[in-house]
């Protein structure tokens, strides 16, 4: 299934461009990474809320890509994602796009019908049984009755996930894109038995999808760091990759298949098992760092003074007014504690380097404000209705803003992850 078109490479990073200037930079990190002997392909990725929220096209990401690639002369593959889309919103991305997200956490828990249901659980009832996995050495352990709760729970899931791959199929044709299915905007975490059970009804769905998102224990906070048990997340991540390679090896999905890490950014102490694994197993990665770059562009404006601070300020102040309608769509993505917040009046007192400590994410930093970070992470919509005054100061202020964008993305999450070198 699916060897043949677009590939995407083992080692691929999503990154985030919410006002479409700093694709370059953003690609930058992917050149150094070359540099350093290893192929990081760019996938950039912006979903229906974020193109809601600012009130922009896919088009423009697609504009600024193609002109950055240009531009570096970078030769190697690159990817839009249509980040978590649906059947609703799938088409304003079909004449741009080239990677689709398709997002079924909606439908989990979902009933899908009985005779569906019993046909699979027909199908795939040789995965009832002891299933031993490649270099694990408990079997995975599965019941008839695992199987069946497991297809009560997400057959709905996948066969809408079907459903929205047929609609783009229908658009681009087949190999002239590349899918993956998403099911991490969800309360429970898949455990790794249901990930290849899931695996097995995509399969028979007929979706070749290159990447898997599936939903892993613990917090996933926007911008800030993972919450959450490090030594069972990465249990959890190698049994996932193992059972992706069984998948591989046994349901008949694309060889190059892999996990997609959606990190809501920033999620450093779990690079190193993520690390870790890719290395034990030989298998590549898909890791989505998406919202950072926009706190890049503040930090940068911070950074150079003058203008670009004050309007760093006034940006805080309108999110810190606005709080409780910035963070309302995001409640189940982040924890800001109030008081830690500052007061705009404090903040206004402030320097660039009291600013740029506050927010810059640094865990050991007595300065960094965690609270104040998730808070401006989700305040992008201040800086989308200020319009041309803040894309004019990204202008001027275009290369302090760009060198931050790039080290960012290379030191902080690209050499980590890929290189396995500490930030
Ligand atoms: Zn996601």
């Amino acid at each position: 299934m699916g060897e043949s078109g677009l590939r995407l490479s083992k080692y691929s990073v999503g990154t985030g461009d919410r006002f479409a200037h700093q694709a370059k930079a953003q690609l930058q990190a992917c050149v150094q990474a070359l540099h350093a002997g290893v192929e990081v392909i760019p996938v950039w990725n912006k979903s229906n809320r974020e193109h809601n929220i600012i009130g922009s096209e896919p088009t423009s990401i697609r504009a600024a890509a193609d002109a950055a690639v240009r531009a570096l002369n970078w030769t190697l593959p690159y990817f839009l994602d249509a980040d978590h889309i649906t059947l609703e919103t799938v088409g304003r991305f079909l004449a741009s796009c080239d990677f689709y997200t398709i997002d079924v956490a909606d439908f989990i828990g979902q009933p899908a019908a009985q005779v569906d249901i019993d046909e699979f659980v027909r199908h795939r009832a040789s995965l009832a049984g002891r299933i031993h996995l490649p270099g694990i050495d408990d079997p995975f352990e599965i019941t008839a009755d695992d199987l069946r709760q497991t297809a009560h729970k997400f057959l709905a899931a996948v066969k809408k996930a079907g459903q929205v791959y047929r609609a783009i199929f229908a658009a681009k044709g087949e190999g002239n894109f590349i899918p993956e299915v998403s099911m991490d905007e969800t309360d429970r975490a898949q455990s790794p038995v249901e990930l290849l059970i899931i695996l097995a009804a995509i399969a028979d769905e007929g979706i070749p999808i290159q990447t898997i998102a599936p939903k892993f224990s613990g917090r996933f906070n926007k911008g800030v760091d993972y919450v959450g048990d490090l030594p069972q997340f990465h249990r959890e991540f190698v049994l996932d990759v193992a059972a992706i390679r069984y998948a591989v090896d046994h349901f008949g999905l694309p060889s190059n298949l892999k996990l997609s890490v959606h990190s809501g950014s920033d999620k450093f102490s779990i690079y190193p098992a993520i690390h870790a694994t890719m290395k034990t197993f030989n298998v590549g990665v898909h890791l989505k760092t998406a919202g950072t770059t926009w706190l890049g562009e503040l930090i940068g404006r911070a950074e150079a003074g003058g203008d670009g601070l004050a309007l760093a300020k006034e940006i805080y102040a309108e999110a810190f007014s606005h709080r409780e309608e910035l963070c309302a769509p995001y409640a189940t993505v982040i924890d800001i504690d109030s008081a830690r917040l500052p007061s705009p009046t404090e903040v206004n007192a402030w320097t660039s380097e009291q600013y740029t400590s506050a927010l810059r994410h640094v865990p050991g930093n007595k300065a960094y404000n965690s609270s104040l970070r998730q808070l401006l992470h989700v305040g992008f919509k201040v800086a989308a209705k200020m319009g041309p005054r803040y894309l004019g100061l990204l202008e001027s202020n275009e290369a302090v803003i760009a060198r931050n964008v790039t080290e960012n993305l290379y030191n902080r999450h690209i050499a980590p992850v890929f290189l396995g070198l500490n930030a």
